[in-house]
């Protein structure tokens, strides 16, 4: 992976969408002293099954600016766009844009956006919605007549994005070493999303968390690492 970079912003579309393995890449780059911040599409409301939309909201901001906060990362913001029905389109791809003007990154970091997770395992539409709409925006920030309107509210064009991180990818172009630190500080990540994990499994929390973490940053090389679909700019 570059790491001639100093700000980041990770753009996903629900609460724990960061935690499930990115977090421990998020981990070492907060620990060399770089600046990353959060942007999520959604409150993550439709998460929990057993929890009304509004109540899980709420809970869900919570936890998320916990599990950031466990990783090193202070900045949290929600778009608020409706969990589950995201639309890919000019309004999600502007809000994204209008983001990437205020904190001005070079990279950007996302999840899959492809229809599968390889295989017949189907993606979300959320996922693919603001995937695609990270992939456009990191352009559209940087363009003065795209949305004008953007301009206009002060925020000047930043077309300093030069790689968008795509983790979760199954066709993998680079990697980024982890230890056993950063691994924990995962761990501690994900666990910060506890009411939407115990809602989902039966196992013990924590050792859900090791389980998935473990599982997610493990190489044939045998060291852990989180890997990425790197798209150059
Ligand atoms: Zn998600």
């Amino acid at each position: 992976m570059p790491d001639d970079w100093t700000r980041a912003l990770a753009v996903v579309a629900h609460p724990d969408d960061l935690e499930y393995g990115t977090a421990a890449a998020i981990a070492r780059w907060t620990g060399e002293g770089r600046e990353i911040s959060y942007l999520l599409a959604t409150r993550g409301e439709a998460g929990i099954d057993i929890l009304d939309p509004a109540e899980a909201a709420p809970l869900r901001e919570r936890e998320q600016r916990a599990s950031a906060a466990v990783v090193g990362v202070t900045s949290v913001e929600f778009l608020g766009h409706r969990d589950g029905v995201i639309e890919y389109g000019t309004v999600l791809r502007r809000d994204i844009a209008a983001a990437i003007r205020r904190h001005r990154p070079e990279l950007l970091i996302t999840i899959n956006h492809r229809d599968t997770w390889g295989g017949t395992y189907w993606n979300t539409p959320d996922h693919r919605a603001v995937g695609r709409a990270v992939l456009d925006a990191a352009a559209d920030a940087g363009n003065r007549w795209i949305f004008p309107e953007l301009t206009a509210d002060g925020l000047a064009p930043w077309n300093g994005v030069r790689w968008v991180a795509v983790s979760g990818s199954s066709s993998p172009t680079h990697s980024v070493g982890v230890d056993d630190t950063h691994l924990e500080a995962a761990v501690r990540s994900l666990l910060e999303h506890r009411t939407y994990i115990e809602a989902l499994t039966d196992q013990d929390p924590e050792e859900y968390c090791r389980d998935f973490v473990a599982q997610v940053t493990s190489s044939s090389g045998g060291r852990a690492a989180v890997s990425f679909e790197l798209f150059t700019r």
